[in-house]
């Protein structure tokens, strides 16, 4: 069993799917817990499910000023972050031909701009410390590309760039940072994609079944701990072995 007790870990897009399972693995190795989303009710719920030390912060990561704030608030009610999982993500795919100047600006605001916001927030008392964990949940599909996902995808590559550049910058400050790339996960983002998509991802995946939140949450909390002291600047993949 991983440790993590006397860290404190924030997760965004807790609520749910990947982020739910990070924040309950988490919990389950003795972090204490801020969980971060935009619908408080579902916070409430996941929150009432974690039997550890635990608290809900209802925010739009994509809001700037908001997540000023955010890591304030989280600070006094939980301590010093030591641990921040960039896991809010949304897609809006769809053909370049038709993609919506709008369907392009959101998906970078939440999945790519959101990270550097709040990583840069957390980042001033983490090289105080110097002490840190950061995890960026990118895709396979940020390595790969995916037709329909331009701007989904082009956020996640840009994540990965990120998680490098700052594992670069930070290093020197203890503070260790890389990336989570899942492949197939089942999550409502997932959920609607037709049958014959998902049979034909199925194909691709050499474990062949999909993977859970769970397989996310354990490469999380195993980066999270002082298994992975000496891991830095990485894109661990956690796909069944659907890209090699
Ligand atoms: P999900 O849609 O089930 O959950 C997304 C979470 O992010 C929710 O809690 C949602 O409330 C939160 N969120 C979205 N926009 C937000 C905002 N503006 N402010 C605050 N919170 C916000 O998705 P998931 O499948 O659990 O995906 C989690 C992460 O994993 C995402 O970054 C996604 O891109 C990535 N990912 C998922 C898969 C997969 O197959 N499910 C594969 C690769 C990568």
């Amino acid at each position: 069993m991983i440790d993590l007790s006397g860290k404190v870990a924030l997760v965004t897009g807790a609520s749910r799917g990947i982020g739910k399972s990070i924040a309950a693995e988490f919990s389950r190795c003795g972090a204490r817990v801020a969980l971060v989303a935009r619908n408080r009710e579902a916070l409430e719920a996941v929150a009432a499910e974690l039997a550890g030390d635990t608290a809900i912060f209802s925010a739009d990561v994509s809001d700037n000023e908001a997540i000023a704030n955010l890591i304030k608030d989280v600070e006094t009610a939980l301590g010093p972050i030591d641990i921040l999982v960039n896991n809010a993500g949304i897609t809006k795919d769809g053909l370049l031909i038709r993609m919506s100047e709008d369907d392009w600006d959101s998906v970078q605001a939440v999945n790519l701009k959101a990270a550097f916001t709040l990583t840069k927030a957390v980042t001033r008392g983490m090289m105080k410390r110097r002490n840190g964990r950061i995890i960026n949940i990118t895709s396979v599909v940020g390595l790969t590309g995916n037709g329909g996902q331009s701007n989904y995808a082009a956020s996640k590559a840009g994540l990965i760039g990120f998680t490098k550049s700052i594992a670069k910058e930070l290093g020197s400050r203890n503070i260790l940072v890389n990336a989570i790339a899942p492949g197939f996960i089942e999550t409502d983002m997932t959920a609607d994609l037709p049958a014959d998509t998902k049979e034909a991802l199925l194909s691709q995946i050499a474990l062949g079944r999909l993977g859970a939140g769970d397989d996310i949450a354990n490469a999380a909390a195993f980066l999270a701990s002082d298994l992975a002291g000496y891991m830095t600047g990485q894109v661990m993949v956690v796909d069944g072995g659907m890209v090699m």
